[in-house]
């Protein structure tokens, strides 16, 4: 194959050989083809270049992106693990559109890249989710649920994280935000929180292995499935595309991302981090210190006969969330009730004796004999003592103080059977891991720059032979 160059450049490159460039190319037989070895060997460094640099560009546009954040979203249960399944509400599909909702999302954002445990509807234990995370090297493991409890009586959102070092801190930061949108939507408050297994290990079994894995994890109970006053909030399919975005919206939060398309930018947005706990942060396991009730005075009106009713509960350890009462010495207990101030506030974490205002009807038909009982942050329960009170006659002086008398939490939510017991299934899982990209390619690249290495000084070392032999024909 012989090229041709136009005269001039033939002129200054070749004939007159004043450029050292025109001798070493001359000398490559580059442009007269007259020496085929020299093609044959710049054509096999270049292809040897090319195939080789794929990879190290690969690595290197890699290593360019490793600012961006690496998140996986773990939609809850899964296969033959429904979770929550309450009048057609099955947890293991919602999570699934909350979770994909929530990808959709976040892509949307700048310097993150989003994985999913799973996209489709198949069995994985809690330990091949964490095992992914850790593959795709995650910066964070956002766990996505719906809650049940056994007695179908509580509702509002909660977020558990790990009890440990920097996986509290993180989990809180992030999980203060999450509570924040979420309570913002008008779901109650069930507070952030530790729990642990009788090891004294992190009881969730993601939060357990997360640990392990270095990879802080929260896992994002969005609200109850069997209670009422949660149903206005899950019940169509627009709810859990909401709390898809919603929860997206934290971690762009969290991470402080912005979006054009969105038009969102959360980079100037700042929270106080959680400090790194020296120790465990344990879970309250005892009940409500001290509760007392006042009762007022019989009055009428046109719903009946009512008392209103002054609850006071005190505890050092977390603060108070719902009293119910019993009416019959506490057989049957009343539905579970806000702990909420006379504004209809929720009352906040750092309140720990807390005086609330209520009042309940008087039976006409039979005398009562009621009792009250408050619940903290942890299901567990203080019952004040026993008031007589007449049936629906108001007559005399009724005013007492209750004596407190405290039990354990005996109530739990469903999510207590979530994630301590460890099952391995092997089915399917697969399916949902996705493709993993290799990250330690330092083998690939030493391997890749030394045969560059060899490549280029044998091809430098053929246009030296070749420009010394013109240069001699030349002479
Ligand atoms: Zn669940």
């Amino acid at each position: 194959m012989q090229v041709y160059l136009p005269e001039g450049i033939h002129y200054l490159m070749v004939t007159r050989f004043k450029s050292m460039i025109g001798r070493l190319l001359y000398g490559a037989g580059f442009f007269y083809g007259r020496i085929r070895a020299g093609y044959v060997l710049c054509g096999v460094c270049i292809i040897a270049c090319a195939v080789l640099c794929k990879p190290i560009y690969a690595y290197a546009a890699e290593a360019v992106s490793d600012d961006a954040v690496r998140i996986v979203i773990d939609p809850g249960h899964g296969g033959e693990n429904l979770g929550a399944d309450h009048n057609g509400y099955l947890e293991k599909e919602m999570t699934l559109i909350v979770a994909e909702a929530m990808r959709e999302e976040l892509e949307k954002y700048e310097g993150i890249e989003v994985y999913m445990t799973r996209t489709s509807d198949v069995d994985m234990s809690l330990e091949e989710r964490i095992d992914y995370a850790s593959e795709v090297d995650a910066d964070f493991f956002f766990c996505l649920h719906f809650n049940m409890s056994a007695e179908h009586d509580m509702y509002g959102a909660e977020c558990w994280v790990s009890a440990f070092g920097e996986c509290y801190a993180r989990g809180m930061d992030f999980a203060k935000i999450e509570m924040r949108q979420l309570t913002g939507l008008g779901l109650y408050d069930r507070g952030i929180k530790t729990r642990l297994g009788s090891r004294g290990q992190n009881y969730y079994g993601v939060l357990r292995m997360g640990d392990l894995a270095g990879i802080p994890a929260v896992i994002i109970e969005h609200c109850h499935l069997d209670n009422y006053n949660d149903e206005p909030f899950y019940d169509e399919y627009d709810w859990l595309v909401k709390y898809g975005k919603l929860d997206a919206t934290s971690v762009a939060m969290y991470y402080g991302l912005k979006s054009d398309e969105l038009g969102a930018d959360y980079s100037d947005l700042s929270y106080e981090p959680t400090p790194v706990p020296s120790h465990v942060v344990r879970p309250d396991d005892t009940p409500p210190d001290r509760m007392s009730v006042v009762y007022g005075e019989p009055y009428r009106t046109e719903s009946g006969t009512w008392i209103d009713v002054e609850i006071t509960a005190s505890d050092t350890d977390s603060r108070m969330l719902y009293y119910s009462y019993s009416t019959d010495g506490g057989v049957h207990w009343s539905e579970r009730y806000r702990w909420q101030d006379d504004q209809g506030q929720q009352i906040g974490d750092s309140i720990l004796t807390d005086t609330i205002h209520t009042a309940i009807p008087v039976s006409s038909d039979r005398d009562m004999y009621v009792m009250f009982r408050v619940y903290n942050l942890y299901n567990l329960y203080t019952d004040s003592d026993v008031y007589y009170i007449q049936k629906a006659v108001p007559e005399g002086e009724i005013y007492q103080e209750g004596e407190a008398t405290s039990h354990g939490g005996d109530t739990q939510s469903l999510s207590d059977y979530e994630g301590y017991t460890e099952i391995d299934r092997d089915e399917g899982a697969d399916d949902a891991l996705g493709t993993v990209l290799p990250r330690d390619l330092s083998g690939i690249m030493l391997f890749g720059l030394i045969a560059i290495l060899v490549l280029a000084v044998l091809s430098v070392l053929g246009i030296m032979i070749y420009v010394i032999r013109d240069h001699r024909r030349m002479k």
